[in-house]
C-alpha cells in the first residue's frame, strides 16, 4: 500500500471513531463567516420539541454548527420511550415491527442524507447524517439502510417497547377497517377504510431546523411514521423537498402530519421557494396548507366539499431569523429557542378544529 493511501486510510479512521458524535467538516467547508447582523442562534421544532430545542440550543452556543444542534435535539426524543412516534418506543408497522424514517439537511453544503424503513437502530437521524458524510448516495432504505448503519458501528436493539406494543395488539384485536388496504373505489367514495380512529391510529414526528453563530442553516426529521402502516411504507419524513428542505440562502422548512400529503405536494421544498420568493415563513406554511387543501381531491379523505379528514403542520424560519408555522386545524403548537429561552407557541391555521379530529 502506498504510504499517501495508508495516511488516507488511517485519517479516514480516525474521523469515523468520532463521527457518531460530532460533525466531520473541516471549518473551511463549514460555510464560511458570519454574515454582518447574522440573526443566529435560532433553534424551531414541532411541539415536542421543547427538550430538543433547548439541547440544540446548548449545543449551538457551545460552538457546534446548526447540525449538530438539530440532531442532538431530536436524538432526546428518539431516546425517549415514552414519545410513541420517533425512534425508541415508536408504535410498530402492522406486523409489529418498529420502522423508521429520517433525513437531515446540510445547508452549507446544501447536502442531504436520509434512511427510510430503518429497523433496530434507535437514532436515525445519526446514520442519515451518516449517509451524507460517508456515502455518495442520499437515501439508504430497509436493509441496505440497517447494514450500513451496522457497517458504521451503530448498535442494533429492539425498539418496540411494551407500551407500543400494548398499543399495536388493541390496533389488532380490533382492526377490521382501521387499516391502509383499500378495495376499489371512485374518488366519491366515502366509506372506504376508516378515518383515522384518533387514539390508535396516529401520526407523530419531530421535526427541528436551527441557525447557528454563523448564519448557517440545517434541519433534521425523524420518526416512526404512521402507526400500524404497511410494512415497507415511507412517509414524508426522509424525503427532501417533502418532510424537510433547506436552503442556506434562504431558509429551512419542515412538516408533520399526514405524510402522504406532503408527499404529494413536495411541501417543504415549496415553502422555501414561497419564502425566496418574498413570504414570511407564516405565510409559506400557509400556503403550504391551501395547496393540500386544494389537491385533496378525494372524497374519502374529506370531511366535506373542503375540509381534508386530516392535519399537516408547517414550521419554517428563514435566514434572517423570523420564524413562523401553520396547520390546517387550529389548536397546534411549534417549540421555539431564539435565545431568550424554550417555549411554544400557536401555529397559524386555516380553519377551526373539528371536534372528530386529534
Ligand atoms: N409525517 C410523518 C409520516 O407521514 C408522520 C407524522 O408526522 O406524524 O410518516
Amino acid at each position: 500500500m502506498s504510504s499517501n493511501r495508508r495516511e488516507f486510510l488511517l485519517k479516514a479512521a480516525a474521523a469515523g471513531t468520532g463521527a457518531l458524535l460530532t460533525s466531520s467538516f473541516p471549518d473551511v467547508l463549514r460555510g464560511g463567516t458570519p454574515e454582518e447582523g447574522s440573526p443566529g442562534p435560532l433553534v424551531i421544532s414541532s411541539a415536542n420539541g421543547i427538550e430538543a430545542v433547548k439541547k440544540a440550543m446548548e449545543v449551538i452556543r457551545a460552538g457546534g454548527e446548526a447540525l449538530d444542534g438539530v440532531i442532538a435535539g431530536v436524538n432526546i426524543v428518539e431516546d425517549d420511550p415514552n414519545d410513541t412516534s420517533v425512534g425508541y418506543g415508536g408504535l410498530p408497522n402492522e406486523d409489529g415491527v418498529v420502522e423508521l424514517d429520517a433525513a437531515v439537511m446540510h445547508g452549507p453544503t446544501h447536502r442531504a442524507g436520509a434512511v427510510a424503513s430503518i429497523r433496530n437502530i434507535k437514532n436515525p437521524s445519526k446514520v442519515a447524517r451518516m449517509v451524507m458524510e460517508r456515502s455518495d448516495h442520499v437515501l439508504l432504505v430497509g436493509e441496505g439502510a440497517l447494514r450500513f448503519a451496522r457497517a458504521h458501528g451503530f448498535p442494533e436493539e429492539n425498539l418496540l417497547t411494551d407500551k407500543a406494543r400494548e398499543i399495536w395488539l388493541r390496533w389488532k384485536e380490533t382492526m377490521s377497517t382501521q387499516d391502509d388496504w383499500l378495495p376499489p373505489h371512485t374518488p366519491e367514495d366515502r366509506n372506504i377504510g376508516a378515518l383515522l380512529e384518533p387514539y390508535l391510529r396516529h401520526y407523530g414526528t419531530i421535526h427541528c431546523s436551527a441557525i447557528d453563530v454563523k448564519g448557517n442553516i440545517s434541519c433534521v426529521t425523524t420518526t416512526s411514521g404512521l402507526a400500524f402502516k404497511i410494512p415497507g411504507r415511507v412517509g414524508d419524513s426522509p424525503i427532501i423537498g417533502a418532510g424537510l428542505y433547506a436552503d442556506n440562502e434562504v431558509g429551512s422548512a419542515g412538516s408533520t402530519g399526514r405524510g402522504e400529503a406532503n408527499l404529494a405536494n413536495c411541501s417543504s421544498v415549496m415553502i422555501v421557494e414561497w419564502m425566496r420568493l418574498g413570504k414570511s415563513p407564516e405565510e409559506a406554511c400557509l400556503a403550504a396548507c391551501q395547496r393540500i387543501v386544494a389537491h385533496t381531491r378525494m372524497a374519502r379523505l374529506r370531511f366535506d366539499d373542503i375540509h381534508p379528514s386530516f392535519d399537516v403542520i408547517f414550521y419554517a424560519m428563514n435566514r434572517s431569523g423570523v420564524y413562523g408555522s401553520a396547520s390546517i386545524y387550529s389548536g397546534r403548537s411549534m417549540a421555539v429557542h431564539d435565545g431568550a429561552g424554550a417555549r411554544l407557541v400557536p401555529c397559524a391555521s386555516l380553519y377551526p378544529r373539528p371536534a372528530s379530529l386529534k
